[in-house]
């Protein structure tokens, strides 16, 4: 299998995108190898309200090369903002 690209809209889901990824997970709920993290951004320190949470999160795919290319997260993305290509 070649290498696959994901590619995750983040003008979409997670940092200034519309989308809270903390209150959707569908990607990482369909995805059975688990190539998806949730994790906080790094930087925003001067727009957080609360130091005690980052306010800011976003899905990066991390583990690509686990892909088996079901396409599950893209159909399960309510907004469209998964790309998987190879
Ligand atoms: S295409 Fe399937 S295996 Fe690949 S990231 Fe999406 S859900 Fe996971
Ligand atoms: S399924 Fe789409 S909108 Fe939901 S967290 Fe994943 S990338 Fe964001």
């Amino acid at each position: 299998m070649g290498k696959t690209t994901i590619n995750i809209d983040y003008s979409i889901c997670g940092e200034s995108g519309k989308i809270d990824p903390r209150e959707c997970t569908k990607c990482l709920k369909v995805c059975d190898p688990a190539v998806f993290i949730m994790h906080e951004t790094i930087g925003m320190e001067d727009k957080q309200e609360d130091p005690y949470d980052p306010q800011d999160w976003r899905i990066t795919p991390i583990w690509g090369s686990l892909c088996n290319r079901c396409f599950k997260c893209v159909d399960a993305c309510p907004e469209h903002a998964i790309n998987v290509k190879w």
